[in-house]
């Protein structure tokens, strides 16, 4: 199969900082759509991967999975995009597409494996997938989205990973107006979990460590704030949620958080992926019906409604744009909360 070569920014292993480097792409088959990247979201995922916090990341990795930019090239049986439209690529780039679970559109519990935009396995190249830290990408047109023309187009970049990983559990769990919201850890995640609980009408709580952001927490839509080292506040919300959507990416205890669910409210985890500490008292959970889930981003068509919701409700993430070259940088004040909200890098500057 044919290739062409692209500039990315990667890490060479676990302990580099990411640096510049050059990856191949393919050339367009007649399904694919190639898009010039204008603009990629940093992920606390990114992160995770280029350290291999999870284990399993191949290097070099080259992580981003929140990708806006526009068409340059389309495939011969490309229905649905043509050369000069925007176009939008989150976290998958392939699945089987025809398991039980594709054909539901979960594509992100897809049976045989999704492949994921970065670090996963490429099923036309037979070699690792690489993100959107790069100038441009070439994907399959069933994981290519289309945007809505009246948002910020930088702003739009976080909805295609914090947007749908929020998005998704709401829906399932149905969140509506009168419904009581819960968010744990306010980040890229966070912030867009409460301005679409807000904009579903749903009463939204925020729980997080850090006083200093309680203004801006209410400004984005939150109806309460909870710092959650403060046994008093967390007393005053006991058997009050339906859902609690937590975002906390590293190991922490939920028993706190479990009572603060209402009898049959469930506590989803989209953040923390591993071994629980303090382990679980399920006498709350027995005696209230109470769950504890985990949900994974959200399928294409979900992701699609997603961004449609969001043009319609002018919704976008807050955003501080930066250079490519200051992702290290970036990387470091995201390990210290240190961000308002989502770093997203303006590609642009690859060209420097
Ligand atoms: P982020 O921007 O760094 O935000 C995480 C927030 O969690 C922080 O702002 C902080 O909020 C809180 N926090 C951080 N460390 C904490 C700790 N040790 N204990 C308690 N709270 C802590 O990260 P993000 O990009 O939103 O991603 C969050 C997590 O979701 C990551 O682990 C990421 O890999 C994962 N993720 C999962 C999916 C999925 O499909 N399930 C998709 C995307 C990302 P406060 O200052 O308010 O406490
Ligand atoms: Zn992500």
């Amino acid at each position: 199969m044919k290739t062409f070569e692209v500039k990315a920014f990667g890490a060479a292993s676990r302990e580099a900082d990411l640096e510049p480097m050059t990856i191949a792409r393919r050339e367009a088959t007649p399904k694919d759509v190639e898009i010039e990247i204008l603009y990629c979201g940093v992920c606390h995922s990114d992160l995770h991967t280029a350290r291999n916090d999870w284990g399993g990341t191949k290097y070099p990795a080259v992580p981003g999975h929140e990708i806006v930019g526009r068409v340059t090239k389309v495939g011969g049986e490309v229905t649905q995009f043509k050369i000069g439209d925007l176009a939008a690529v989150g976290c998958m780039v392939d699945s089987c597409q025809t398991c039980a679970n594709c054909r539901q559109d979960l594509e992100q519990y897809c049976l045989r494996g999704f492949t994921g935009t970065y670090n996963g396995r490429d099923r036309h190249l037979q070699q690792q997938t690489f993100g959107g830290y790069s100038e441009k990408v070439v994907v399959d047109e069933h994981f290519v989205l289309r945007v809505p023309t009246n948002l910020d187009l930088a702003a739009v970049a976080p909805l295609l990973c914090a947007g749908i990983t929020t998005w998704s559990p709401l829906r399932h769990w149905k969140v509506k107006e009168g419904s009581k919201v819960a968010v744990v850890g306010l980040g890229g995640l966070g912030h867009m979990a409460l301005k679409l609980t807000h904009a579903l009408g749903a009463d939204v709580t925020l729980f997080s460590r850090s006083a200093d952001k309680i203004q801006e927490a209410k400004s984005l839509g939150a109806d309460q704030v909870i710092i959650s080292t403060d046994e008093s506040q967390m007393a005053s919300v006991g058997n009050t949620f339906d859902l609690i959507i937590d975002t906390v990416p590293y190991v922490h205890d939920l028993n706190p958080y479990v009572a603060t669910l209402q009898a049959s409210g469930t506590l989803v985890l989209v953040g923390f992926l591993g071994e629980l500490d303090s382990a679980i008292n399920t006498s709350p959970m027995v005696m209230g019906r109470k769950a504890i889930s985990g949900s994974l981003i959200g399928g294409i068509a979900e992701t699609q409604e997603l961004l449609d919701f969001c043009g319609e409700h002018n919704i976008v993430s807050e955003i501080e744009m930066i250079k490519m070259q200051d992702i290290n940088e970036a990387y470091e004040r995201m390990l210290k909360s240190d961000v308002r909200y989502r770093f997203v890098i303006d590609m642009g500057s690859m060209k420097n």
